[in-house]
């Protein structure tokens, strides 16, 4: 049997060969990954063993095989794994329930991580090494060009290099899991990469920063954006060398913005827990997916395919590096749109575009007459993490009052998940600097708007 090192260099070789061999050796790649995934899933998980009864004995094409949702892989999750060591009940004990665990490696090698997604039902991921291991080298390999320059890399090097995670806190999320486990592995690594969650007080959050004098910016668009604007306030006073953005989508004006304000470019990163480097931007922004580890497809709402140029329904998404918790065409709840025509850079690998959660921010108004912009993701999260909670909206309607649309877990007391969701909103305000804002709990439920895109968080 390889040693990890062994498997990390037959990987690393692979993923720089697959990129030569073109379009037919990256297929190939993906079929053969899949056929050994699929054959594994049926062997280890009770649960895919059940659902793919009546798929073929060896599968060729993904489209062979149902689609899975993330409701349905919650609520069967003991046999979803691939580990019988692993129960949800466990975990929730054992690692979950504790921010002090976060990081962790679970019963020595698993990375796990809960995702707030676009529908509010968190999903619990697990990830093996190899999982980890194809995300670094594909994302270290295909970003070679792009994710840092030269003469970035220089500047890093003589101011030396610091990195702020700006992240939601409060939760085993993969921004403040990657940060952290990356911390407990080196205390040289502690010492330089600090976590700020976004859901904190801004005043705090900027003093923090001013103190540990980042070099280096990744996390949330929305919360660059505010902080852009608290360094022209010259509140803010931070000279990063370059800023990383992910978690949500990143708007021209945005980046122009955060350009402008803190002085440093801007480069995007698509991280989604479940396919962690399903894509990789190349030097002329676009986003191409690694299909040789991880399958997109865009379907309609009938889960069919949608050819190229047609921006789809959602996406369903296979993960081929990740065994102990099999994600196969799973539905991921994105629109994303193939390009038509193959990208000037050259890569063989297809282009997409992903329209993710908006990071626009929303303000209100504080006690003195001045606007407190609060970032829609620290806002949904203070609801989303409620317990009873299954699908929420919230509409800003005015600058003070925020409009709920909420959908409860079927065996939650409704009038008290309401209660509940009303004190966490009010102390969150409070923190933020807003005067009171009421909160007017809407007849109807969540629902898609005209476009069928699913917001959480927005100014009507
Ligand atoms: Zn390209």
């Amino acid at each position: 049997m390889r040693g990890v090192f062994g498997t990390t260099a037959a990987i690393a070789w692979d993923v720089w060969r697959a990129e030569g061999e073109g379009p037919e050796g990256i297929a190939r790649r993906q079929q053969a990954r899949l056929a050994e995934l699929v054959a594994f899933a049926r062997s280890a998980s009770p649960f895919y063993r059940h659902l793919y009864r009546d798929a073929p004995d060896d599968v060729a094409d993904a489209r062979q095989l149902p689609h899975v949702g993330k409701r349905e892989l919650m609520e069967n999750f003991d046999d979803w794994v691939t580990d019988p060591h692993i129960t949800l009940a466990r975990l929730k004990t054992e690692l979950l329930s504790d921010l002090s665990h976060l990081g962790r490696a679970y019963r020595g090698k698993y990375l796990v991580v809960t995702t707030s997604g676009t529908t509010g039902e968190p999903a619990v991921l697990v990830h093996d090494r190899i999982s980890w291991v194809v995300v670094n080298l594909v994302v270290r390999i295909r970003e070679r060009r792009t994710l840092v320059r030269a003469g970035e890399v220089r500047r890093l090097l003589r101011r030396g290099p610091r990195a702020a995670a700006l992240v939601a806190g409060g939760g085993h999320f993969a921004g403040v899991v990657l940060t952290e486990s990356a911390r407990r592995r080196a205390a040289a690594v502690a010492r330089r990469v600090r976590v700020f969650s976004v859901l904190r007080p801004l005043p705090e959050l900027v003093a923090e920063l001013n103190e540990f004098n980042p070099t280096l910016l990744y996390g949330y668009p929305s919360a660059m954006i505010q902080l852009a604007s608290e360094q022209r306030a010259g509140r803010l006073r931070i000279r990063p060398v370059l800023a990383i953005s992910s978690g949500e989508n990143l708007s021209a004006t945005g980046r122009a913005a955060i350009e402008a304000s803190l002085g440093c470019r801007v480069t995007e990163r698509y991280l989604s827990s479940e396919v962690p480097a399903l894509t990789s931007q190349c030097r002329n922004g676009a986003f191409h997916v690694n299909a040789d580890w991880y399958i997109l497809e865009p379907v309609d709402e009938n889960y069919q395919p949608v050819p190229a140029g047609v921006r789809s329904y959602t996406a369903l998404v296979t993960n081929l590096a990740n065994r102990v918790q099999p994600i196969i065409r799973y539905d991921l709840g994105d629109r994303v749109t193939l390009a038509t025509s193959p990208c000037p850079c050259g890569s063989p690998f297809p282009a997409v575009t992903i329209e993710g959660r908006a990071g626009d921010l929303v303000s209100f108004e504080a006690p003195d007459g001045r606007a407190v912009t609060v970032l829609p993701l620290a806002l949904g999260t203070v609801i989303e993490e409620t317990a009873g909670v299954r699908r929420f909206q919230a509409i800003r309607t005015g600058p003070g009052t925020l409009r709920l649309r909420l959908e409860t877990e079927p065996d939650a007391d409704r009038a008290q998940v309401q209660t509940a969701v009303e004190q966490r909103l009010g102390s969150f305000f409070a923190t933020q600097g807003t005067g009171p804002i009421a909160i007017d709990h809407a007849d109807e439920p969540p629902r898609t708007d005209r476009s069928g895109k699913f917001r959480q968080v927005w100014s009507a």
